[in-house]
C-alpha cells in the first residue's frame, strides 16, 4: 500500500445482531475531517453494506466536488465487483458509472482488514455504530435523485421530525432548521460550519490536545472568532455587503455573496491547519 496521504474515504460495512451498518470517514492525511453512517435493512448482506458504502462516499465525493480522492475498502468481493467489465447489478454499474462521470479522481484500494489502520479500523467501527441507529428507514439517507422526487416528500417529513426531536444537534439546528439535503450534503466547506467539525481550533484543542488559541494570537479559534473578527482573514470579508456585522452566523452562510468568500476561507483554513495537524499528530489521531 502507498503511503496515505491526501484526501482518503474509508469505507466500512458491518453485520451485528442481525443488523446491518455501513459508514465511511474522510480523511486528510490523519486528520478526520468528516463521516456518515448508514443503518440498513436487516436483510441486506455484508457484501451489500461494503458496496453501499463505496456508493455513498463516491456520491460525497461528486456532491462536494473534492478533486482527487482516494477510496479504501478492506472488501475485497466488493472491490472485485467494481473491477469487473461485465457486471449485471445496477448498484454495481451505477458506481462505475459515476465515478467515470466524476470531474476529479476516484481512486479505489484494497486495504488488508484487521492491521490496525487508523482509517481503516474507525470506518469499521462507525459501522458498527451504524447498526445501533434506531430507525433505518430514515438513516438510510436518501439520494439526491431521490430527494427530487415528489414521493420522497415521506421521507423528507420523517427526518424533518427526527430533525425537530433530536436534542443532540443544538449547535448544527440553531443554523439549519429546514432539512435540506443539498445544504447539508451539499458543502464540505460549509459543513465546518455546521457542524464544528474539523478545522476550528476550539474543536481541535478537545481532540487532540491542541492549542485551542486561534492562529493570530488573539483569541480562541471559535467559529464566531474565525468568520467574523480574527485579523487574518479580513481580506474575505471586503466584498460583504455592509450591516453583516450585525448578520447572525446563519444569516452569513446563507447570504450567496459570503457564502462564496466563506468557502474559500473555509478552505484556505482548512489547508492552513491541516499542515499543522499532520505534522502534529502521527501517532495521535488514529485513537479517535
Ligand atoms: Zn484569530
Amino acid at each position: 500500500m502507498e503511503e496515505m496521504k491526501g484526501l482518503m474515504i474509508f469505507t466500512g460495512g458491518s453485520k451485528m445482531d442481525g443488523r446491518v451498518g455501513c459508514a465511511f470517514v474522510v480523511f486528510y492525511n490523519k486528520t478526520e475531517l468528516d463521516n456518515r453512517r448508514f443503518r440498513l435493512n436487516d436483510s441486506s448482506t455484508v457484501f451489500m453494506a461494503e458496496v453501499i458504502a463505496i456508493q455513498q462516499a463516491v456520491q460525497y465525493v461528486k456532491a462536494n466536488d473534492l478533486g482527487q480522492v482516494n477510496i479504501i475498502s478492506d472488501s475485497r468481493s466488493a472491490l472485485m465487483a467494481l473491477s469487473v467489465v461485465e457486471e449485471a447489478r445496477n448498484i454495481i454499474n451505477n458506481i462505475k458509472e459515476d465515478i467515470k462521470e466524476y470531474k476529479g479522481k476516484i481512486t479505489l484500494t484494497w486495504i488488508r482488514a484487521h492491521m490496525l489502520n487508523f482509517g481503516n479500523e474507525r470506518a469499521n467501527q462507525l459501522a458498527k455504530e451504524a447498526t445501533l441507529i434506531s430507525d433505518e428507514a430514515i438513516s438510510f439517507v436518501p439520494s439526491r435523485n431521490q430527494i427530487r422526487n415528489e414521493g420522497n416528500k415521506i421521507i423528507k417529513n420523517l427526518w424533518q421530525n427526527r430533525w425537530n426531536d433530536s436534542k443532540n444537534a443544538r449547535w448544527t439546528k440553531n443554523l439549519i432548521d429546514k432539512v435540506n439535503v443539498d445544504r447539508l450534503y451539499g458543502d464540505f466547506y460549509i459543513n465546518q460550519i455546521f457542524t464544528v467539525h474539523g478545522v476550528f481550533r476550539e474543536h481541535q484543542a478537545r481532540f487532540f490536545k491542541k492549542t485551542s488559541l486561534c492562529s493570530c494570537g488573539q483569541e480562541t479559534g471559535s467559529v464566531l472568532h474565525v468568520i467574523k473578527e480574527c485579523e487574518i482573514w479580513t481580506s474575505y470579508r471586503k466584498n460583504w455587503p455592509s450591516g453583516w456585522q450585525l448578520m447572525s452566523l446563519k444569516d452569513l452562510i446563507n447570504n450567496a455573496i459570503i457564502r462564496i468568500s466563506l468557502r474559500g476561507l473555509l478552505h484556505e483554513l482548512l489547508i492552513k491547519e491541516i499542515d499543522l495537524l499532520s505534522s502534529f499528530s502521527e501517532t495521535d489521531v488514529s485513537r479517535h
